[in-house]
């Protein structure tokens, strides 16, 4: 004779007041235990669960943080990828971040007790980093740089129609332009542009001059572009701004990379401002980068859209950490050695084989994603299993995501770093079993 299970049900009050419970609503939050404690308490209700396990059961049901996002495994071979937060932090930005998360001196000068100008050590940072720079701005995003250009320099804007690009999920460059209320002056087809087709597009009305890196397309054959240093040279004289974004945000050129743009080289060349992400090839945080004139910084800096468009304290101070500490982990997998990722996946399709999983070590090809050197693939090698992993994988935990190739899943070694191995070879033996 079964009781009824509803009057076993532990109660919400005295599940909360288990001292467990108690100290994890004290981390996380009571509404999160509470809501954790109140599916247990169905699940005994189902007759799934023992009333006696429902601490445990409530406790193993808690996520780890507050927040939902959780740690992935990033194994698809991209890089940057942008639905996997693009560039991961390196250890140094993240100490950098939690330094800097509670009440900090970003707007006080300590010596004088006066405030003092915001950001002011990551500004440092970034003209140490780029010298050709007189001054710069950071701001939320490139796209956010791109909105405040346009509307600060606005009037005019002159861009070739082979640079009216999609950045991805239906961002659109023009658009985002005109939606500030600039008008575009195209100039150009979409497969050639000339020097005279910039100046002939000239008038009293223009306020930039903007040549958008085509970050994850590349035009072929008859075609014609202006590069950056024969349009400064072109223009030398109308006193009209030449803006380049270069997207990816590359400091100096990159040797693995050659066609990339990078911050330096361009202002070399003469643009007059440049602007770019923190998040892809710099390695850094979410961030918009403006560097160039100080006269034009200056009128960005003024303008009443930049106080909407600032970032906070936690992403000056990941991106001074970036700029000045050890090598981000972007850097390190783009210029990780193509013979050590072929050892790191031997070992493990070795190891995994091993336990009876069938696991090979196979070549493969990385990208750097993020809209950054498309046609440029980077030699890579992958653990190679049964095209039925992919899903477990993502939803273990910690989560991976892999991708599948015909009938295999593969786990491309070059977005991981050698210290992540171990726990994706747990990972792979956890959906094993
Ligand atoms: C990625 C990209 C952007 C958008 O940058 P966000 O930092 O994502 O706003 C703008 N322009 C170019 C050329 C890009 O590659």
């Amino acid at each position: 004779m079964s009781a009824d299970p509803r009057r076993q049900v532990p109660r919400t009050d005295t599940l909360l007041a288990d001292p467990q419970l108690a100290a994890a609503a004290d981390r996380l939050g009571r509404e999160l235990v509470k809501s954790a404690v109140q599916q247990v308490q169905q699940r005994i209700r189902d007759g799934a669960l023992a009333p006696g396990d429902a601490v445990d059961a409530a406790l193993a049901g808690l996520p780890s943080t507050a927040g939902s996002l959780r740690p992935v495994l990033n194994a698809t071979g991209v890089l940057v990828h942008t639905n996997l937060g693009r560039a991961p932090l390196s250890p140094a930005a993240v100490e950098a971040v939690a330094a800097a998360s509670g009440t900090t001196d970003v707007e006080l000068d300590l010596g004088t007790g006066r405030r003092g100008p915001r950001g002011e050590a990551a500004i440092a940072a970034l003209l140490a980093a780029v010298p050709a720079a007189e001054a710069a701005l950071v701001v939320n995003n490139c796209a956010a740089a791109l909105a405040l250009v346009a509307t600060a320099l606005g009037g005019e804007l002159v861009i070739a129609r082979g640079e009216l690009v999609e950045i991805g999920d239906g961002f659109r460059i023009p658009e985002l332009l005109t939606a500030t209320g600039a008008r575009l002056r195209e100039v150009g087809t979409t497969n050639r542009v000339t020097l005279d087709d910039y100046r002939d597009a000239l008038s009293p009305d223009t306020g930039a001059v903007l040549k958008v890196h085509p970050s994850n397309f590349v035009v072929r054959g008859f075609t014609r572009a202006v590069p950056v240093a024969e349009l400064a040279a072109g223009l030398g004289g109308s006193g009209v701004p030449l803006v380049a974004d270069v997207g990816s945000g590359l400091l100096r050129p990159h040797p693995v990379l050659p066609e990339e743009p990078d911050l330096q080289t361009t202002l070399d060349d003469g643009a007059d401002l440049v602007l770019a992400s923190g998040d892809k090839l710099l390695g850094g945080p979410q961030a918009g980068l403006v560097l160039g004139r100080a006269h034009l910084v200056q009128r960005l800096r003024r303008h009443p859209l930049y106080r909407a468009l600032r970032v906070d304290k936690t992403t000056l101070a990941a991106l001074e950490a970036t700029l000045r500490g050890p090598l981000p982990p972007v850097h390190q997998m783009l210029s990780a050695d193509p013979a050590e990722l072929r050892r790191r996946a031997g070992a493990l399709a070795a190891r995994l084989a091993g336990a009876g999983v069938d696991a090979v070590a196979v070549d493969a090809q990385a990208r750097v994603g993020g809209g950054g050197a498309p046609e440029h693939p980077l030699p890579s090698a992958a653990v190679s299993l049964p095209g039925t992993f992919a899903a477990p994988l993502r939803a273990g935990t910690p989560p991976v995501v892999g991708y599948v190739a015909g009938d295999r899943t593969l786990l491309d070694l070059r977005s991981l770093p050698p210290s992540a191995d171990e726990t994706l070879a747990a990972a792979v033996l956890q959906v094993a079993r």
